[in-house]
């Protein structure tokens, strides 16, 4: 039941919403961040406070994989078991902290110290392995490391590592041939990411030049001709985007700030939040300035903790500064903006699963058309932008869309993007060059080539969505057009790479397993698919395959092609389809010989990043 400081919190949440149901997700975290799991007692609380009905309550808290809804244990241990943290190690780990604590997944020592659990990608993939405990991440783990952590937890009840907003290392090779944009900033030595340290930067002039001197319509006009496209995975152009939104339609309009970032691979915008958190800010009011909206949620993903605190506080910095509110430097402008924490659900990063999400319900993507252009938010004109793309936009405005357009691959490609690197590469991490450089650029100058002297099997060049490309393809320039010809696409911008020790069958398993945990379960190809395409990749890695299985598995992605609500159902079998196309030659020797030939190498050892 709600303390009195909860209960205060929750009359200034319940202010930022039009309807009392939106308010479920921040009342069910919060439920859990006083009593470590939302009780029974607790959603019935709720469910009078919101005028819902207590059974509506537990449907959606047990949609969201981040509310426990039985007690656990003192200290929450989420190991990251995705792709890329698997490439790192993630399953040693796992090994290791079960021989450490005598627990496996979902079970909490009799001391009621520990609960360990394993959880899908927490967008640290160039930290890789990770692991979260109750709100902090500790990223590069090894074996010492955790020892370290186990034992502060127990004699300090406290970790005392040091945790994010993590740093990558200074710009190398290429990376210094061009000039950054979006992490110029917080590349520059002491830059905090304040208020003060942004408006040093030059941080909210583009504001000031466009808020009550410039139409709407001449700043949409602006973000068409810089030819800038969604950085979120399906690279809509932003400004075409902002224009679907009618004009004079009476009542409200809604712009959402996606910052659910959970594609297996990509970890840029967290870094984006973390630590440059008013740049992405500037290009919030700039977007509902061009579309009209008075009122914006940044919905950001449950796990992101820090960084929904490091956004609170920005949000304060700006009210107080007057660059949020009511009239906004005197323009006549008014714009309220909203954090808004999801509860780990990776569909929500789809943009109706979001509107749906933020309304208080199971986050499940709606039927299109009508598109959120016209039916969003509330049912009302809502535009959904990712975080890259919106830090994009005060860029855009106080350098010119020409600027824009001469930088990357234009006219289909402009602009920088930021690629997070990660696998088995000697330095994972988020590197920002101009679109259109090669992977085989991107792999040597950047990641500085593979790890220990192994060489390159495959690429996964925009997420795990992504279809898997081999060495072949090393020469494939990185811009949409560029990695769509190559039969795969730009994506996220998360790129991937694996040696020549990963089992090809094994890393689609991986990848399935996690499709299938996400899936919403809304169409029955998606869901049932899913599961099915798991059993057979399992059979088949642990060698129990039939030599019907390949042909059972292209007729079962065949079905599953274009016969979903969302793109999901594409995505799910773009692993499967993609290895067995350049890596079918894997599956046939797990079947041939019954046992996978990879095991005992592809499992790298804990301890394999820098400290
Ligand atoms: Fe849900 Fe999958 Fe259908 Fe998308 S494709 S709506 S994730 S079941």
């Amino acid at each position: 039941m709600f303390s009195a400081e909860a209960k205060k919190q929750i009359s200034t949440i319940l202010k930022r919403y039009p309807i009392k149901a939106s308010a479920l997700l921040p009342l069910l975290n919060l439920a859990q961040e006083e009593e470590g799991s939302v009780s029974e007692d607790s959603m019935r609380e709720i469910a009078k406070l919101l005028d819902l009905t207590p059974p509506k309550v537990y449907e959606v808290a047990t949609f969201y994989t981040m509310l426990n809804l039985k007690p656990i244990g003192r200290f929450h241990l989420q190991v990251c078991k995705s792709l890329m943290c698997a490439l790192g190690g993630s399953e040693t780990l796992l090994q290791w902290i079960y021989k450490e604590l005598g627990i496996k997944p979902g079970e909490t020592t009799q001391d009621g110290m520990f609960t360990l659990s394993t959880v899908e990608c927490l967008a640290s993939c160039g930290t890789a392995p990770m692991m979260q405990v109750n709100n902090d991440y500790f990223e590069r783990l090894t074996h010492e490391k955790v020892r370290q952590i186990f034992e502060d937890l127990r004699t300090a009840g406290k970790c005392l590592l040091a945790t994010g907003p993590f740093r990558w290392p200074e710009p190398v090779g290429l990376m210094t041939a061009f000039e950054r944009v979006l992490l110029k900033n917080m590349d520059m030595p002491g830059y905090s990411g304040s208020l003060k340290d942004y408006e040093g930067a030059g941080g909210y002039k583009a504001i000031q030049a466009v808020l009550g001197k410039m139409k709407p319509g001449d700043l949409i006009d602006i973000v068409k001709r810089s030819g800038l496209r969604g950085r979120g995975g399906a690279g809509f152009p932003t400004g075409v985007k902002w224009g679907f939104i009618p004009k004079d339609s009476p009542g409200s309009k809604y712009l959402c700030c996606n910052a659910d970032e959970s594609e297996p691979g990509t970890f840029k915008d967290r870094q984006l939040i973390e630590r440059d958190p008013h740049q992405m800010l500037e290009g919030v009011i700039l977007g509902c300035y061009a579309i009209g909206a008075k009122v914006s949620y940044i919905y950001i993903r449950g796990e992101f903790i820090l960084g929904a605190k490091i956004l609170e506080k920005a949000l304060a910095e700006a009210y107080k500064a007057g660059y949020l509110g009511m009239n906004i430097l005197g323009s006549g402008f008014d714009l309220d903006v909203y954090v808004h924490r999801g509860a780990g659900a990776y569909i929500c990063g789809e943009e109706t699963a979001l509107l749906e999400s933020l309304e208080g319900k199971r986050g499940k993507p709606r039927t299109k058309p009508p598109f959120p252009a016209i039916s969003g938010l509330y049912g009302k004109p809502t535009v959904i932008n990712n975080v890259e793309t919106l830090s994009n936009i005060p860029h855009i405005v106080n350098r010119g869309p020409e600027w824009f357009m001469s930088i990357g691959s234009p006219p289909k490609s402009p602009g920088t993007r930021i690629f997070s690197l990660s696998g088995h590469i000697a330095r994972p991490g988020n590197y920002e060059v101009p679109m259109g450089i090669t992977i085989r650029e991107m792999l040597e100058d950047c990641g500085g080539g593979m790890r220990d002297g192994k060489k390159l099997k495959a690429i996964i060049p925009g997420g795990a969505s992504a279809a898997f490309l081999t060495e072949k393809h090393l020469d494939a320039k990185l811009d949409f057009e560029g990695i769509a010809n190559a039969e795969s696409m730009l994506g996220s911008g998360a790129i991937t790479f694996m040696n020549e020790d990963t089992c090809m069958v094994w890393a689609a398993e991986r990848l399935l397993e996690f499709f299938h945990h996400e899936s919403c379960g809304k169409c029955t190809p998606c869901r049932e698919g899913s599961m099915w395409l798991l059993q057979i990749l399992h059979r088949i890695e642990s060698g129990q395959g039939r030599n019907e299985d390949l042909d059972l598995l292209s007729r079962l992605c065949g079905n599953i092609t274009g016969q979903t609500v969302c793109a999901f159902g594409d995505a799910e079998i773009a692993p499967i389809i993609s290895t067995l196309k350049h890596f079918r030659h894997e599956y046939e020797a797990h079947i041939r010989d019954g046992h996978c030939p990879y095991r005992s190498k592809h499992v790298a050892l804990v301890g394999i990043g820098t400290s």
